[in-house]
């Protein structure tokens, strides 16, 4: 049996697609034969032209994600446009920095909200199709903080250890229904999220001398291996978190 990295025929849905990793993502779907929605809250024209210019299928689907309330309309309007979800990935992510001693509830939940229980809701919303067709794939995207502590990002060191945490318990639960969730954590990647960083000499500086690749990673390095765990290529791979970071956690 040959291996099929083929998309062709699938309807994928992606979270937070407008920009950085989730575009990317969403852009090698597509290219890959997939017809995928995005969501989000920004206007994501440069990512529509770029799934259109694939000669797949686009569909735009506004929502803020930093609750749970829009999550079954994502769904039901990915499913009006595409026909089902066969793939999502749970890209949208925010994160906030602020010293332990001061950090706020407001920047706990923001990030638990946003990160986790979304992140977890829109799956169960997704695999509820998933399992009637017994056949989907779940990607979460996870972080180096879902195995490391990071420095003053607790909220996100928490909600993204939680990723690895439902990515393992859904998987659990989905295998026996046909449906493999996985996740992936990027290494360093040049997106908004870490503008605040790579301005920052020093932290730059000890960022790069870290990573055995010897630079920040690009959202297009973490494409590869959506498309893997999104593909059939993938059937026999349940309950990963696959690190992209360059070697970073190999040190
Ligand atoms: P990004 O460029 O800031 O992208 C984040 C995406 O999430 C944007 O599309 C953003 O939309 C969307 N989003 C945030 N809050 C949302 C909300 N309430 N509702 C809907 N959409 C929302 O950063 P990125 O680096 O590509 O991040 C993508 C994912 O990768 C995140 O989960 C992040 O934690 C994870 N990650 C990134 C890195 C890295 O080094 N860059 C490393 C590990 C993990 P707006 O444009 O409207 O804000």
């Amino acid at each position: 049996m040959a291996i099929s990295f083929d998309l062709s025929g699938k309807a994928a849905l992606v979270t937070g697609a407008n920009t950085g990793i989730g575009q990317a993502i969403a852009v090698a779907l597509a290219q890959a034969g997939a017809d995928v929605a995005v969501a989000g809250r920004s206007q994501p024209a440069e990512t529509l032209d770029l799934i259109a210019a694939t000669g797949r299928n686009a569909v735009n689907i506004k929502a803020d994600l930093s609750s749970i309330e829009p999550v079954q309309r994502v769904i039901d309007e990915a499913v009006a446009g595409l026909g089902k979800v066969d793939i999502l990935v749970n890209n949208a992510g925010i994160i906030r920095r602020d010293d332990l001693l001061q950090f706020s509830e407001e920047d706990w939940d923001a990030v638990m909200d946003t990160n986790l229980k979304t992140l977890f809701f829109l799956s169960q919303a997704a695999a509820k199709g998933m399992v009637e067709r017994q056949n989907g794939k779940i990607v979460n995207i996870a972080s180096l903080l879902t195995f490391q502590g990071g420095i003053r990002v607790p909220s996100y060191a928490a909600a993204k250890s939680g990723v690895g945490g439902v990515t393992k318990a859904m998987a659990n639960e989905l295998a026996p229904k046909g449906v493999q969730v996985n996740a992936i954590a990027p290494g360093y990647i040049a997106t908004n999220n870490t503008a605040a960083l790579s301005a920052d000499e020093t932290r730059n500086r000890q960022i790069l001398e870290r990573i055995p690749t010897g630079r920040w990673g690009r959202p297009e390095d973490i494409a590869g291996a959506a498309v893997f765990l999104a593909s059939p290529a993938s059937d026999y791979v349940t309950g990963q978190v696959l690190a992209v970071d360059g070697g970073w956690l190999a040190r």
